[in-house]
């Protein structure tokens, strides 16, 4: 069944006054799920298309719109399209999956790691700690301050590991902190699901319809109030969840123990050690009468291991959906050497989830993050922010907002000119080093704040970075005899200089805002439900639909995403006209724009 199938039957249940006999058109694979737009690298060329204008105006394959919301969302249409690496393309390059529908053996080839000669039989050793042939990935080590956990001041010191717990129905299948605080993470789940309103909608509309029936899914994500309510949906569509953490610091204990006293086995706890992080995700997988055949991986690490440990289970396993930017770069890697063998879904690249995730997600959170951690007032302040992509056209919005001058540093004249038009001014990094109270790096790139910028800075300088990882800031050139460092908060450093001038440094350069504040949960609601729709496209798609390779998500069902979440601000869409609609050549249904728009 494709997405748009299993969607339209979940909608059956509300969908009273469309006719019985247009719903029963709807065969599994649609001529339009297999239409195949061939998108160019010219940034500007049009989208051609196997089909006919005629049939792609005409939306009868797309016939089920939810009708639940006053403004009918239809169908979205099941083509994914392959994206090549964005590593090796600069991001630009899409091409289409062929479409044809072969017998392609799941597994292609003997899988190979460069350190596969590693020995893996081992069992971890709590004391034998990077036991393992390869460090656990950055995401999994990036703090990560999810939302208020109750429990984090727990004195309990006795590892999960050597706890005998059970849930209220006898079940022990799972690992976390304290099973007694299940009743605090339900209160926080039922919180996560105010602001997960396209989650809470699938639910409904599955009613009866279980698009996941059959389905298990091994998970390994932040295990968070949004991520429990992402699960609960799973299960609520139809599938059985294991889940492990992504990240050793993330886990919100309470919602773990939710989670196990609902009855999933969950193997997680906040402050995991880096060998009960591989415990954990084992532990997911190597069970007794339980295999999975979804994947859904937040970073690759469980990807990785299956592959390492439990290359098997590929046969029985129908997707991956992968959401960070690591994990997708090491999909592509395996495509790229024959060596990925089964489909994979990048829902990171997914328009909605980037500019969520990027602007939206950083334009909210830069002030949450600068503010817990130092208290500043922003008005009035000079702020300079190193790149104006999407990150930060964000950060630059927040602060203009709250009165802050802000100054601009890019080197893509096409951002530097949007910057000046957005009221910015832009500048070289030197020019305003000695004056500015906040620099921002911003750009993905490294080396962007070197030790000589730092050095000339002025005293009570906060710098911070909401960009790549830990690479922006110089930290490491910080690290000398001469300068002193000095913890006065959680992820606040001051760095005093030996004339006295200090600096304060946010969490020693990695991710302000997912180090030192919380992400808004309906940019995770955006999130978790290109997740689902992800695995119900995967999990649903008839052999050969996907190859081993690796998609994006079909541009309608992102579509499809942002629509499910308008209904919360009673927001009404206008719907082409028949005429509108041949005029532009587009369904009246979408997808509205080619598929190269990000
Ligand atoms: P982007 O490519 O849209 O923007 C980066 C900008 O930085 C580009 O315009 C580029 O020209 C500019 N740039 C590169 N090197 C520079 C330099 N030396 N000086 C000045 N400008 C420079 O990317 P984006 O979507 O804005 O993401 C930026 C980074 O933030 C990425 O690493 C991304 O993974 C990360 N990110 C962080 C969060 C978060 O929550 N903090 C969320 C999403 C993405």
């Amino acid at each position: 069944m494709s997405v748009q199938v299993v969607a339209a039957k979940m909608a059956e249940v509300e969908l009273k006054d469309v006719p019985s006999k247009e719903l029963a058109t709807v065969s599994p694979v649609t001529p339009k799920a297999e239409e195949q737009a061939v998108i160019k690298n010219e940034p500007n060329t049009a989208v051609t298309s196997s089909v006919s204008p005629t049939s792609e105006s005409t939306p009868k394959g797309d016939p089920c719109p939810l009708t639940a919301s006053p403004n009918p969302v239809k169908m979205p249409q099941a083509s994914a399209m392959k994206r090549t690496d964005p590593q090796q393309n600069g991001g630009e390059s899409f091409v289409n999956r062929d479409g044809t529908v072969a017998e392609a053996p799941r597994m292609k080839k003997q899988i190979q790691f460069a350190d596969q000669k590693q020995e893996f039989n081992k069992r971890p050793t709590k004391i034998g700690r990077r036991s393992l042939s390869r460090s656990i990935s950055q995401s999994s080590t990036d703090s990560y301050s999810s939302a208020a956990s109750y429990t984090d001041s727990s004195d309990d010191e006795t590892s999960p590991r050597d706890k005998q717990q059970k849930n209220s129905k006898g079940s022990g299948d799972f690992c976390i902190k304290n099973i007694k605080q299940a009743d605090f993470g339900r209160r926080e789940i039922e919180i996560a699901e105010q602001e997960m309103p396209a989650l809470m909608a699938l639910r409904k509309r599955a009613q009866g319809e279980k698009p996941l029936a059959g389905a298990k899914v091994v998970g390994c994500t932040h295990i968070t109030a949004q991520t429990a309510v992402l699960m609960e949906t799973l299960a609520a569509l139809g599938a059985q969840c294991r889940w492990a953490a992504c990240n050793i610091y993330s886990t919100q204990n309470e919602v773990a123990a939710a989670l196990a006293e609902g009855g999933f086995s969950v193997f997680a706890w906040k402050g995991e050690s880096e060998d009960d992080f591989w415990w954990c995700i084992d532990r997911c997988v190597n069970v007794e009468g339980w295999q999975p055949n979804m994947i859904l991986d937040d970073g690759g690490d469980l990807t990785h291991w299956i592959y390492k440990k439990y290359p098997n289970m590929f046969k029985k396993i129908k997707g991956i959906v992968e959401e960070s930017v690591t994990g997708v770069h090491r999909l592509y890697q395996l495509s790229k050497a024959g060596k990925l063998c089964v489909p994979a879904m990048n829902v990171n690249d997914s328009v909605t989830k980037q500019k969520f995730d990027n602007l939206y997600c950083c334009r909210e959170s830069i002030l949450d993050g600068l503010k817990r951690t130092t208290d500043v007032m922003f008005g009035g302040k000079q702020v300079v922010v190193c790149g104006y992509g999407e990150v930060g056209k964000g950060c630059c919005a927040a602060l203009k907002a709250m009165g802050s001058i802000v100054y601009v540093t890019e080197i893509d004249p096409i951002c530097a000119l949007q910057a000046c038009m957005d009221g910015f001014r832009l500048v070289k990094l030197n020019e305003v080093i000695r004056q500015v109270d906040i620099v921002i790096t911003c750009t993905g790139n490294k080396n962007v704040v070197v030790r000589e910028y730092l050095d000339r800075m002025k005293n009570g300088c906060i710098v911070c970075n909401m960009g790549h990882s830990n690479t922006e800031i110089d930290v490491a050139s910080l690290r000398t005899p001469e300068l002193t460092w000095e913890r006065v908060r959680s992820q606040v450093d001051h760095v005093i200089w030996p004339d006295g001038k200090r600096i304060v440094l946010l969490a020693e350069g990695r991710l302000l805002n997912l180090s030192c504040s919380t992400v808004p949960t309906f940019v995770l609601s955006i999130t978790a439900t290109t997740q689902a729709l992800a695995l119900i496209e995967l999990y649903n798609a008839p052999e050969g639909r996907y190859k081993q390779d690796v998609y994006l998500l079909p541009k309608k069902m992102d579509e499809y995403v942002a629509s499910l979440h308008l209904p919360t601000f009673d927001a009404h869409l206008t719907e082409l006209t028949d005429e509108q609609a041949k005029y532009l050549g587009l369904n009246k249904n979408g997808p509205f724009k080619p598929n190269y728009y990000r």
